[in-house]
């Protein structure tokens, strides 16, 4: 029995709130919030009478504080899932403080605006101490630990599929596989295919961010950053078959560098068709996926956020997307002094996801875990007072959710590595 306050509306939320009411022993009661309130009353209307769960609708500006705390005074939730944007991690979290209410998100926080100072002269200090330049990182967030713990309430960080389950993995595989992990390398395949020239699978802007971004891995206690897209390899899928992957900096990999003791390896490699890479190098070289705003004819526009609304809207290729995702993690370490090797992945069926909750495999395999997560903290199988990764809990009743609410997942013992 428990009440959720689920904020933002978009392709990733439509799942999370679609899998709440599959679970609605668990959550009772819902509210959906976002900017657009419309979008909230649209998916009511299409859940209301097929589930238990009693949804109801609010507007609100999550970057805006004050709105966000009287929304939760009035609604007294057990606990927010954040599947807004990541720009919005830090107000959601300041208004859950506040109120002495659970949170969880799916995404660690990234500014809006790379161009303010103040940001900036903390991100250019990180960059030189830590290696990366990523604009996202999890200081932002681990900076809310004491004051979480003091309010006592959890901070459940990135209960997405990459970060998420993929971390999830990880601690399944310490727990159950290895005494000892040495190396993870963390592949993302989307062999799923739209039909248009190019578009992305979930918010275009955070997306190309990621992905233009120069890549990084963690190896011997520190960073190396590589250029955007120069390490290059090809893996056979389970299910999906031979693609071209790329190495990405990804933010599991700060997590896991942390958590898990003696590892000395963590990559992550993305898989990308050709046609996706070479859009994505001529929108950059033209300016397209800058986030200063430019005067045009006496407006102020931001370059990719009008190239995402040129672009279709990720919630909108559910019907026209086929294929399949794999998702996973291979890890090798030693057991009983002996060297061992694991693959653990999932396969996800676009067109299934469609049938089943009306959206592609993308926004479905984060989307699952986002109730995942909210579930284990309000039933609070997941309960520590301060803000945590999710390798940091449990696997178990996670992995078991996987399986039971759309994601099973396969081991692998004898899988081919990566070079
Ligand atoms: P969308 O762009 O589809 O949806 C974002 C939603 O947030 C929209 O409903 C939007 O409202 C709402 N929103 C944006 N700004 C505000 C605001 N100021 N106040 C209230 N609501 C706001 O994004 P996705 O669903 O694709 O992604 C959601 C999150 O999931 C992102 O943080 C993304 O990084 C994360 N993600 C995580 C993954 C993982 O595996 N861990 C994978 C994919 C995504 P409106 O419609 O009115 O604009």
């Amino acid at each position: 029995m428990s009440r959720l306050l689920i904020i933002g509306c978009g392709g990733v939320a439509g799942v999370a709130i679609h899998k709440c009411c599959q679970n609605s022993d668990v959550f009772t009661e819902i509210c959906i919030a976002s900017r657009t309130k419309e979008k909230c009353d649209a998916v009511k209307a299409k859940l209301e009478g097929q589930t238990k769960t009693v949804i109801t609708t609010a507007k609100v500006d999550a970057d805006n504080k004050d709105e966000l705390v009287a929304l939760i005074k009035d609604y007294q939730p057990d606990a927010v899932l954040n599947v807004a944007l990541p720009y919005q991690d830090l107000t959601i979290m300041d208004a859950c403080l506040e109120c002495k209410v659970d949170y969880i998100d799916t995404a660690n926080y990234e500014p809006e605006d790379i161009e303010d100072p103040q940001w900036r002269a903390i991100y250019d200090k990180r960059c030189e101490e830590l290696g990366f330049s990523a604009y996202f990182d999890y200081s932002w967030q681990w900076a809310y630990m004491d004051r979480f713990k003091e309010a006592g309430i959890t901070g459940l960080l990135g209960t997405g599929f990459d970060p998420g389950v993929t971390s999830v993995f990880t601690a399944y595989a310490l727990k159950h596989y290895f005494d000892e992990i040495e190396t993870i390398d963390i592949l993302d395949c989307n062999g799923g295919d739209h039909g248009y020239p190019f578009a992305t699978n979930f918010n275009p802007e955070i997306n190309l961010r990621e992905v233009s971004a120069p890549g990084s891995y963690w190896e011997n206690g520190h960073w190396v950053e590589i250029p955007a897209m120069s390490i290059k390899r090809e893996y056979d899928f389970p299910q999906v078959g031979m693609k071209d992957m790329y190495l990405l900096h990804h933010e599991e990999i700060e997590s896991l560098a942390k958590n898990i003791p003696g590892v000395k390896r963590i990559r992550f490699f993305m898989t990308f068709g050709q046609s996706y890479l070479t859009h994505m190098n001529c929108l950059e070289n033209i300016g397209m996926l800058s986030t200063t705003p430019i005067n045009y004819e006496g407006k102020e526009i931001v370059p990719i956020q009008f190239l995402k609304a040129l672009l279709p809207d990720p919630a909108s290729l559910g019907p026209r997307t086929v294929g399949k995702t794999n998702i996973g993690c291979i890890f090798t370490g030693k057991k009983d002094g002996k060297e061992k090797t694991i693959y653990i992945y999932n396969v996800c069926d676009h067109q299934e996801c469609y049938k089943e909750v009306g959206s592609q495999a993308i926004s479905y395999t984060t989307g699952v875990p986002a109730m995942i997560g909210a579930a284990l903290v309000v039933t609070k199988q997941w309960d520590r007072d301060g803000v945590f990764t999710v390798e940091e809990f449990d696997p178990d009743p996670y992995m078991d959710m996987l399986n039971r609410f759309g994601l099973p997942w396969v081991v692998d013992e004898n899988p081919k590595l990566v070079d």
